[in-house]
């Protein structure tokens, strides 16, 4: 079978108590149901010689790509602040697959049967969830945020139990690398130091080789991460993306998004919003998702303690000074983000408390998120609430001496036009349960060029009726 996969399966050469070997289990009739041709071609990947059944059996681990070594990889994980041992209980890496440009991504199967690390659960995936994470990660990164990808859907053939009787996938996703906090968590649990050593070193060559020649990459490593999820962190406060399940084991060192089980976009601006079914406390609402990515990272930091310093009572020095650091280093980026928002170009002393007030007046007025910004843009049809705020805005707009297209073009590249609106994306999957994918294709297509406005897009950027609020999402494992 031709498919221009590469595997490299460098993972596998680290300590084995850290994976189990495992192959996919067969399922019983596999159809593919989305392919992603745009990132199979990025990838150097080529199905033209296959045909549908191939495809299928492709995409179901009913028959295996040559090179591919499965495995499924331990972690451990804080989920809503608890320690647990996890690892992949319904997923398997097939591999590292080496593009032309010599790029490395982990091909994984999710949804492809159960593993030493299943626990309970029957490590079968069902089709909604997984056609949701191929929307919301398609959407992430046409949205220009870091994120894992979706390469397919293909559904088994089988039935799985959730609340009710649904149809079972599996999704093929390509990561820079499933090394997660948890991944460190579980090592810093086995107490095996040299693993440890390891699992640094090689996470470094991967995703960090611009300090691989270091003496003490240790520190330097958690700087890097934190950067990163600063970033990411940053970019889903500037498109409302509310991640939903914030726990250690679905961070990912490379600083990708990872997890799309019960995200959701927010719609009307508020702080604290939750959608997340399971999330009772609002612990991963919209608001806290700063505090609690600077929480993982602090995880991050105590499972490598022993590698930020010899001594024990300086490693502790040393990683609480990068995790304080967090705040400050956070709040810069939030602040230059928000400037970009409402194409603020020079610096006055105000900034702070004029972004301040239109995120309050957003609040208070149950104002949407995305579709404000955009709004300003164009100077059309502003809420009589965001009239004063407004005001504000366009004398501070034209104290900058900016041109207008300057100014545009760095709010247009900000504020996305169309995100994945909840009830757009779940009338696609109500539509594809149903066996019909002309609303998920065209949901799927509406999300490619996220920034650009087009005429016949626009019930694409409707939010959800007021009376909707109640809007719940579920894990669906
Ligand atoms: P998630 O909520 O997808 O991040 O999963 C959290 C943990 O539960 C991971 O260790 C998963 O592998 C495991 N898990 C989720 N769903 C299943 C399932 N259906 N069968 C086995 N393990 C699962
Ligand atoms: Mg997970």
């Amino acid at each position: 079978m031709k498919t221009n996969f590469k595997f490299d399966n460098s993972y596998t050469q680290l300590t084995s108590m850290m994976m189990s070997k495992i192959m996919p289990v067969k399922v019983k009739l596999p159809k593919l149901v989305l392919l992603n041709h745009n990132l199979a071609k990025q990838l150097g990947l080529d199905f033209s010689s296959l045909d549908e059944k191939q495809l299928a059996e492709l995409f179901t681990g009913n028959t295996l790509p040559e090179g591919a070594n499965p495995i499924a990889q331990a972690y451990a994980g804080h989920q809503f602040g608890h320690l647990a041992i996890l690892g992949d209980g319904r997923a398997i890496v097939l591999g590292e697959h080496i593009t032309p440009n010599k790029q490395r991504y982990d091909i994984q199967f999710k949804g492809s049967g159960r593993t030493p690390y299943s626990r309970g659960g029957d490590g079968k995936a069902a089709l909604g969830p997984m056609l949701r994470e191929y929307i919301i990660s398609e959407a992430m990164h046409h949205l220009n945020i870091r994120t894992t990808r979706s390469l397919a859907v293909a559904t088994t053939g089988e039935n799985v139990m959730r609340e009710t009787v649904l149809p079972g996938a599996i999704l093929t996703r390509v990561a820079e690398s499933h090394i997660r906090v948890g991944t460190f968590e579980y090592v810093a649990i086995k107490r095996d130091l040299q693993t440890l050593k390891k699992l640094l070193q090689y996470s470094v060559e991967r995703h960090y080789p611009e300090i691989k020649d270091l003496d003490k990459q240790a520190p330097e490593f958690l700087k890097l991460v934190m950067e990163r999820q600063i970033d990411l962190i940053t970019d889903w406060m500037r498109v409302g993306f509310i991640h939903g399940v914030m726990n250690t084991d679905n961070m990912l060192i490379s600083g990708e998004s990872i997890d799309f089980g019960p995200c959701a976009f927010m719609d009307y601006y508020n702080p604290k919003t939750v959608f997340s079914s399971i999330d009772h406390h609002g612990r991963y609402a919209f608001g806290n998702q700063p505090s609690i990515a600077q929480w993982n990272l602090a995880r991050l930091a105590d499972a490598i303690l022993p590698l930020l310093h010899e001594d024990q009572n300086k490693a502790i020095e040393v990683g609480e000074e990068i995790i304080h650091s967090f705040k400050e280093k956070y709040e810069i980026k939030f602040h230059e983000m928000m400037k970009r928002k409402l194409g603020l170009i020079t610096d006055e002393n105000d900034d702070v408390i004029l972004i301040q007030e239109l995120l309050d007046t957003m609040e208070k007025n149950n104002l949407d998120y995305t579709n404000t910004f955009r709004d300003f843009m164009h100077g059309k049809s502003i809420n009589d609430n965001l009239k004063k705020f407004h005001d504000k805005w366009k004398i501070r707009i034209d104290k900058q001496n900016r041109s207008h297209e300057e100014i545009l073009s760095i709010m247009k590249n900000a504020n996305p036009v169309i995100i994945p609106r909840n009830h757009k994306v779940e009338e696609s999957l109500k539509e594809a349960h149903k066996g019909n994918l002309v609303s998920l294709n065209n949901l799927i297509n509406a999300l490619k060029e996220p920034y650009i406005e087009r005429s016949d897009l626009t019930l694409y950027q409707q939010p959800a009726h007021k009376t909707d609020k109640k809007y719940k999402t579920f894990c669906g494992t």
